[in-house]
């Protein structure tokens, strides 16, 4: 069992301002830790292409992406939103992010690795169709899904999204696509406010309360999200991994910790051992307190790699 590590230095050429939680440290913060836990040795590493605009737009719409790449300021900051704006590296990275997805992708299809953890930022669970939001720009994993289902022929994709924020970017571009099962599980109050009334039927969406804990969330996991995988059969599994629900990252009140992100992606292997060959391909998407973060991200990634 391989597993690809596929990130970019210019990943953390992008920058939102002097302390904004969604900095380049965290990158540097999750290779070191995987690297002091010896996880890195049992990783292939990839740098992450360029994204072309063709694999963009199966996503978002051609003059959404042409905005963004066009956006990019010659110095200082350009925003786009209240929390989320771009510096002259913002379109490189965007494009690195969304490109490590297909290469994921690739390599996992193709049989040269069976899992892969994608370690790139910007994030993007939030970013919709034609709009870029909350630390997002381009939807990283719904191009990934969606390269799966029309570059390589697959019929069932499921998504998994354990980000302490409902991933509205990923439900707006993957509703109603009948390929894809999205399973969500995210903080009820919490921005972007959104999830808890879905109407797609492709959606599994979970609204837990503040300060729910592991219990509750295992729980969800077991009742709502395992059985709807196992009657789906995905052929390909990919997860939002967002580790801003941990109880000391101050983004979200779940208050998890390493133990339930090392059991979620347990159940989730399992699913995929069951159904898909293993393919597990895993997007880094929020988590702003950097030793958790890396913590959580090895917890995680210990999984993912078969040394547990
Ligand atoms: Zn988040």
């Amino acid at each position: 069992m391989l597993t690809a590590y596929i990130t970019h230095a210019d990943c953390a050429r992008h920058e939102m301002g002097k302390d904004h939680p969604e900095c380049p440290e965290r990158l540097g913060a999750i290779n070191d830790h995987l690297l002091i836990k010896g996880l890195l040795d049992y990783m292939r590493p990839y740098d992450a292409p360029l994204a072309t605009e063709a694999q963009l737009c199966r996503a978002h719409g051609q003059e959404y992406v042409e905005m963004i790449l066009n956006s990019a300021p010659a110095e200082g900051y350009h925003r786009v939103d209240p929390d989320t704006s771009m510096n002259p590296y913002t379109a490189l990275a965007a494009l690195r992010s969304a490109g490590a997805l297909v290469q994921a992708t690739d390599l996992v299809l193709d049989g040269k690795v069976s899992s892969a953890f994608c370690s790139v930022r910007p994030p993007g669970h939030h970013a919709e169709r034609n709009a870029a939001m909350g630390f997002c720009f381009f939807n990283n994993v719904a191009v990934g899904i969606l390269h799966a289902l029309e570059a390589h022929g697959l019929q069932r994709v499921a998504l998994i999204d354990f980000d302490v924020h409902h991933g509205n970017g990923s439900e707006d571009i993957l509703r109603d696509d009948p390929r894809v099962l999205m399973c969500s599980i995210f903080e009820t109050g919490l921005y972007p406010f959104s999830g808890e009334n879905s109407t797609a039927k492709n959606m599994v969406n979970v609204g837990l309360p503040a300060r729910s804990g592991g219990d509750k969330f295992r729980d969800a996991v077991t009742t709502q999200w395992l059985p709807a995988l196992e009657a789906f059969r995905p052929e390909l599994i990919y997860i939002s991994a967002g580790f801003d629900g941990h109880r000391e990252d101050d983004m979200g009140n779940l208050g998890l910790v390493e133990a339930d992100y090392e059991w979620v992606t347990r159940q989730l292997m399992n699913i995929a051992n069951r159904h898909c060959k293993g393919r597990i391909i895993s997007c880094l998407e929020g988590g702003y307190v950097l030793s958790p973060l890396a913590r959580s991200t090895a917890a995680h990634v210990k999984v993912l790699i078969g040394a547990d």
